[in-house]
C-alpha cells in the first residue's frame, strides 16, 4: 500500500499493508485530516517515527465481522484492557497503550490501517464523511465537560480560535455559558464569527477582564501564562495545548490564586458523533482545503500556514 512515512522528514512510500490481529480489523481509508498534533510530530513531539495520522473516516474491509462494509471513525488509544488504569476506567491512560499515528501504532495517512474493532464507531448514514472526520477533535472538546463541572452561569474565556478552539467554543455555546473566544489572527476571528461564535481579536481583551474558567487551545507555549493572567482566583484553567516545545510557568500564581488546573486530552466518541449527527455542531466550515492523497506532502506544507484551519486528505 501507499503510505506517508515520517522519519525526520516526510515521504510517500510503498509499504506492506498491515495485518490485523485477532481483535483488530483492516480499515480502508476514505478521508484523513491533518491535526496540529501531526504538525507537532514533525517537530519531534512524542519522538514518533512511522506513519502518522489519527483523524480518519474509513470502511471496514475485513470480512465476516460486526462492522464489515460499514463506514467508521475510530478511537485512537489502544489500551491493554488488563492493567490497573484500564480496570479503573482510565484506559486512555493505559501505560501499555499504543496510539494511532502518535505512539507505536501506524496511522491513517495510508491506504489502510488496523485498529481493534471495539475502537470503531459506525457513522450514521445521514452524516457526511466531511463532518464525521471531526469526531476525534470534537470528542476532545467534549472531554472538558466529562472532567469538570461547568455551570451555565460561569463566564469562560477560550484562547485560540484554531480548529480545536472553535470546536470547544461550539460546545460551550451549547452549554449556555457566557463564553468569549480570542485569537490574535483576524482571519481566524472572522471564521469563528462566521460560524456564529462570540469571537474577538485578542487585542480587545483588557488586562482587568477575568473569567471563572480559561481554556488554553492556542497551541503556543505562552498560551498557559496568558490564560492564567485572565483567571479569577479559585478559577479553573483547562489546558488543551500539546506541543513539542515545553514552557516554563510560574507556579506561584497557581498557589497564590488557588487555581484548579485540568489537563485535557482525548474524549468520548459517542457524544461527539451524537452532536454531529443531530446537526448541533456543524464543523464543515472549518475545512480550508481538500488535497488528494498523492499530494499529501504539499498538504502538510499548506497546513503549516497560520491562516489554515482543517486540511482534509481525500484517499478515493
Ligand atoms: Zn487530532
Ligand atoms: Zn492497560
Amino acid at each position: 500500500m501507499k503510505a506517508l512515512f515520517f522519519d525526520g522528514s516526510l515521504s510517500l512510500t510503498e509499504t506492506p499493508t498491515p495485518r490485523p490481529k485477532e481483535h483488530e480489523v483492516l480499515v480502508r481509508i476514505l478521508f484523513s485530516a491533518i491535526c496540529n498534533t501531526d504538525l507537532e510530530i514533525l517537530k519531534g513531539y512524542m519522538g514518533f517515527k512511522g506513519i502518522p495520522g489519527h483523524e480518519f473516516v474509513g470502511e471496514v474491509v475485513t470480512t465476516g465481522r460486526r462492522l464489515t462494509g460499514r463506514l467508521v471513525v475510530g478511537e485512537i488509544n489502544c489500551p491493554c484492557g488488563e492493567c490497573y488504569l484500564c480496570s479503573t476506567g482510565r484506559s486512555t491512560h493505559c501505560p501499555n497503550r499504543s496510539v494511532l499515528g502518535i505512539y507505536n501504532h501506524s496511522g491513517a495517512f495510508a491506504d489502510y490501517l488496523v485498529l481493534p474493532e471495539k475502537n470503531l464507531h459506525p457513522i450514521p448514514p445521514t452524516l457526511s464523511p466531511a463532518s464525521a472526520i471531526f469526531t476525534e477533535p470534537l470528542a476532545a472538546a467534549v472531554e472538558i465537560f466529562e472532567q469538570i463541572r461547568i455551570k451555565p452561569s460561569n463566564n469562560v474565556f477560550i484562547f485560540g480560535a484554531g480548529k480545536l478552539g472553535i470546536l470547544i467554543s461550539l460546545v460551550f455555546r451549547l452549554n449556555g455559558c457566557d463564553y468569549r473566544t480570542f485569537d490574535p489572527n483576524p482571519s481566524k476571528v472572522e471564521k469563528a464569527l462566521e460560524m456564529g461564535l462570540n469571537a474577538f481579536h485578542l487585542n480587545s481583551l483588557v488586562p482587568s477582564e477575568m473569567a471563572e474558567m480559561c481554556v488554553d487551545c492556542t497551541g503556543k507555549p505562552e498560551g498557559i501564562s496568558m490564560a492564567m493572567a485572565h483567571l479569577n482566583p479559585r478559577g479553573c484553567l483547562v489546558l488543551k495545548t500539546t506541543i513539542a516545545e515545553p514552557e516554563k510557568i510560574d507556579l506561584n500564581q497557581v498557589v497564590i490564586n488557588e487555581f484548579c488546573i485540568a489537563g485535557s486530552r482525548c474524549g468520548p466518541f459517542a457524544p461527539a458523533l451524537n452532536l454531529l449527527s443531530k446537526g448541533l455542531v456543524k464543523p464543515e466550515p472549518l475545512i480550508t482545503r481538500t488535497f488528494k492523497f498523492p499530494d499529501i506532502t504539499e498538504a502538510f506544507e499548506f497546513a503549516k500556514s497560520a491562516d489554515t484551519l482543517k486540511v482534509l486528505i481525500d484517499h478515493s
